[in-house]
């Protein structure tokens, strides 16, 4: 069974080192990143993919605070992350396939961005972190992004980032440094952010602006399976400018993939809600490397029609691969 992953990263030096000089400020995180890891491109990675049983990583540059840096540099940034990663690409193209980063605080230059990594440079779509300068993608300013990557037929991976000073200070600060910090970005404040994220889209109208627009969330879906049911029946009165239900924009135009979080109850339930055709498999190397990758998938109670689908049918479909 082949498996295809969706949340893998890297990073290259170069574009950490600038991007730190820009943003000497920003939010220093206790958490040492697996830095080897993520620079390696070669060798050293298709030996851990190897070794995890992971034939396809589809890969993201770290968040590197692109999307707080000014819009010059962003473009700048951006060009350079994505020309190298479609060279990685083209040096393992049975192992590798990318989705391009993009400079959201020029969203015409993104949207100009993600049409050249996916006709010139054959990307596969975007991952984008969280916030930039403090809006989401419902904010109209970033339309010509959501048409972009409606029009081309890609995907936006949805990917968490640190929630905004303010949202840090008032929900996770007073304990420990390390405590606080873990507790507002992986411990639980990001993944919350990036529900709200997913759930601002729709309440915006966004998904009916864009009826071919795909999204993906990672962490099953960023707390919101074990609350659909709440959000849909509670909202139901509130929502009437929406011209669907709101269970159905989940079901219709997002996906779901675990970021190596390989227990059976959110998997699931998100399966039980969203169905196989809805799930695509993700280990969010190098953060997570463990031998459960494959492992999980082969073990897990699900037909094998379905486990093909998960593990490589609905990504080979979504991103119209031919690996
Ligand atoms: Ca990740």
């Amino acid at each position: 069974m082949k498996i295809i992953a969706l949340e893998e990263h890297f990073q290259l030096a170069e574009i950490k080192e600038t991007v730190n000089k820009l943003l000497p400020n920003s939010h220093q995180s206790l958490y040492n990143p697996p830095t080897e890891q993520l620079e390696d491109l070669g060798a050293r990675r298709l030996h851990a993919m190897d070794a995890m049983g992971v034939d396809v990583q589809v890969l993201s540059h770290q968040a590197a605070g692109i999307p707080q840096i000014p819009a010059a540099e962003a473009v700048a940034l951006s060009r350079t992350i994505n020309d190298r990663l479609a060279e990685v690409v083209r040096a393992h193209p049975d192992r590798f396939a990318g989705f391009a980063t993009l400079p959201t605080p020029d969203p015409e230059a993104a949207a100009r961005e993600l049409e050249r990594s996916v006709r010139t440079l054959g990307l596969k779509g975007t991952m984008i972190h969280g916030q930039t300068n403090g809006r989401f993608l419902d904010d109209p300013l970033f339309s010509p992004i959501l048409e972009a990557a409606a029009a081309l037929d890609v995907p936006i991976y949805l990917h968490p980032a640190p929630p905004s000073r303010a949202v840090a200070n008032a929900y996770y600060a007073g304990f420990d440094p390390a405590v606080s910090e873990s507790f507002a970005t992986f411990g639980w404040g990001w993944h919350l952010d990036t529900g709200i994220h997913a759930l601002r889209m729709v309440l915006g109208g966004v998904f009916d602006r864009y009826p071919g627009l795909q999204i993906v969330l990672g962490h099953w879906g960023e707390m919101i399976p074990f609350y659909l049911a709440r959000f849909s029946q509670a909202m139901s009165h509130t929502t009437k400018h929406l011209q669907r239900p709101v269970a159905d924009y989940f079901t219709q135009q997002m996906y779901f993939t675990p970021s190596g979080m390989f227990t059976l109850p959110p998997f699931q339930l998100t399966l039980q809600l969203v169905g196989a055709d809805r799930i695509l498999y993700s280990v969010d190397y190098p953060f997570r490397a463990d031998d459960q990758a494959r492992t999980f998938l082969e073990s897990a109670p699900i037909s094998p029609t379905d486990k093909e689908k998960i593990a490589h049918g609905n990504a080979e479909q979504l991103l119209k691969l031919s690996v």
